[in-house]
């Protein structure tokens, strides 16, 4: 199906045989995985282009024929398609039915696949960038939206002992914990319990917008909370350094950012569209140098 005929890295002329990738999202336009994906063609040598679509609600339905339609290999969805767009889709996989959103979809021969790479693409980021085993810890979730859906379910899977949801409004945490619940052991909680739940955790994450623009420098709790044996995520990757992560390494907590999860999400789907491993360390310095040049 792909043609290998250009020398490894070099980008492709697009023609005839050119295979066609997207993101779809609204907005979209802000978007690094048309950046970072097309590197990840070239690199591999793949004949491909992955080109960002602005797709409003209402013309979800026929940019999701159009796929099939136009015979695109594979899309990525975005904010605010990744629940709606399932219901468009032949078959869900069964993680992301779990989820409860598609962040993937891969097109064979017309049947559209749904997929979601965002909690998987998470947990092999902290394992990489950290050395950290979700099996056996306790972790605290700070938000109950979209992205902690699917990272929630991948640490439960991952085997953690507990894993405690906190969110400014409780029962949206409530209902994610009962949700995921065949998952692993998972509750949620208000964020006045979050004091209790910290004293004992591993790791401690954040996934609510708290920290980026327009809620740049604020931190989503109190950093008396923050203790130096805790590992502290963000999701957040723009900007690098949240003031949580900055608090946390006041405090001599180890650390990890938002980039490793952007990166691996796009990995594993290339990985799904193409079957080849992701060029994974030419993703992220491309992705790197687009953010340090605003
Ligand atoms: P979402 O579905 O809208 O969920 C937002 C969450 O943040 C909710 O739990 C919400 O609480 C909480 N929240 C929002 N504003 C808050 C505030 N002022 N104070 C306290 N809590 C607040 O959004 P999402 O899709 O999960 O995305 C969340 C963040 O993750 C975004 O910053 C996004 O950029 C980032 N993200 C990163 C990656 C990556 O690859 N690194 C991937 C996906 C998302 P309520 O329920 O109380 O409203």
């Amino acid at each position: 199906m792909f043609r290998m005929a250009h020398p490894v890295g070099e980008r492709q002329e697009l023609n005839t045989q050119t295979v066609l990738y997207g993101v779809f999202g609204s907005p979209v336009m802000q978007s690094k995985s048309p950046l970072m994906l097309n590197r990840a063609f070239a690199v591999a040598g793949i004949n491909a282009a992955y080109a960002a679509f602005e797709v409003s609600p209402r013309n979800l339905a026929a940019a999701v024929a159009g796929i099939r339609a136009l015979g695109f290999r594979g899309i990525n969805v975005t904010i605010p398609h990744k629940v709606e767009v399932m219901e468009y889709l032949d078959e869900i996989d069964e993680s992301a039915q779990m989820i409860g959103a598609v962040n993937t979809i891969v097109n064979d021969g017309g049947r559209l696949t749904g997929y979601n790479t965002d909690g998987i693409g998470y947990v092999r980021s902290l394992r990489e960038e950290t050395g950290f085993v979700p099996d056996g810890k306790r972790i605290v979730v700070l938000g109950a939206g979209g992205a902690a859906r699917g990272i929630v379910h991948s640490l439960a899977r991952a085997g953690a002992r507990e894993i405690v949801i906190a969110n400014r409004t409780a029962n949206r945490a409530t209902e994610l914990a009962a949700a995921l619940a065949a998952a692993g052991v998972i509750r949620g909680i208000g964020m006045e319990a979050l004091p209790e739940a910290c004293a004992a955790c591993d790791l401690l994450l954040n996934t609510t917008q708290v920290g980026m623009r327009p809620l740049l420098g604020q931190s989503p709790l109190d950093p008396k909370l923050l203790r130096p044996q805790m590992l502290v995520s963000d999701i957040i990757y723009n900007p690098r350094e949240t003031l949580l992560l900055r608090e946390a390494l006041n405090r001599g907590a180890a650390v990890h950012g938002g980039l490793g999860m952007f990166i691996h999400q796009g990995a594993y789907a290339f990985e799904l569209w193409t079957g080849l491993p992701a060029p994974i360390t030419e993703m992220r310095q491309i992705v790197e140098q687009s953010l340090a040049e605003g």
